[in-house]
């Protein structure tokens, strides 16, 4: 039986052996969501959804780590981008919000106004998302408070939140308004995220590796096939077999994607 990868970007400069790493994908999944950042990496996301049909399925967006770099008129051209190329696409993605991000990597007087930049177009990935009717997948980190609450303010529907970073609270309240809870393989040396895998139903959960970053070894580099590796962990944590793990995680992928 095998499982879904519902994030990864394999156009990365890491996977120059990228024909392998399909090749040893596919021997656990079923399929795999790539996600665009930004104009470039969203055109290598829909080649590589051509070079490997039915098995690399394209997610575009604009990262929200990658705002702060280009103009308003240079995102608002990619949305329509985005939006021509509804065709080709099975998701929203990447978007959300990085305030990490925006501490660590900008002066301190961009903040605010880059913050409002983040929060304005992520709202417009959401209206986007509800008019071509596809779900999204949401980044998020040190604003999982903000991200739940443009969600509900504007409707937001059909929602993965992706590499969880949230309490055992904040992924209730994610539950209660139909969200997806995208676990990775941080699981294995997270403890805040196992004891959230342990609170909620495998019927609210998806898996993802977020390759090339988030390796089962920190520093290593992923890839999907390390999924494998989530659900031996999931499987133990709710005690159940990783075919339950799989079978559970792949009617959500049903239940979401027209795939
Ligand atoms: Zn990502």
């Amino acid at each position: 039986m095998k499982a879904f990868d519902v994030h990864a970007h394999l156009y990365d400069k890491k996977f120059t052996d990228i024909d392998n790493v399909i090749k040893n994908a596919k021997k656990v999944l079923n399929g795999v969501l790539v996600a665009g950042e930004h104009p470039e990496s969203n055109r290598q996301v829909l080649e590589l959804a051509k070079k490997y049909p039915k098995f690399c399925y394209a997610s575009l967006g604009f990262h929200p780590t990658r705002v702060p770099d280009f103009s308003d008129k240079e995102i608002e051209a990619e949305l329509k981008f985005v939006e021509s190329n509804s065709n080709k696409i099975i998701a929203i993605s990447e978007t959300g919000l990085d305030y990490m991000w925006l501490k660590h990597e900008l002066p301190k007087e961009r903040y605010e106004k880059e913050k409002v930049r983040q929060i304005n177009y992520f709202e417009k990935h959401i209206l986007l998302a509800k008019k071509l009717n596809i779900p999204l997948v949401i980044h998020s980190r040190w604003s999982m408070k903000d991200v739940l609450e443009v969600l509900r303010k504007n409707k937001a529907k059909n929602v993965i939140l992706h590499a969880f970073e949230g309490t055992v609270d904040e992924a209730v309240q994610a539950i209660k308004l139909g969200y997806k809870i995208s676990i990775g393989n941080t699981i294995k040396y997270s403890e805040a995220k196992q004891n959230v895998v342990k609170a909620i139903e495998l019927k609210h959960v998806v898996l993802e590796t977020d390759s090339p970053v988030l390796a089962p070894v920190k520093g290593e580099r992923n890839e999907p096939a390390n999924v494998k590796l989530i659900i031996k962990e999931i499987a133990k944590l709710k005690n159940v077999t990783e075919d339950n793990v799989i079978q559970e995680t792949n009617k959500n992928i049903e239940e979401l994607f027209k795939i």
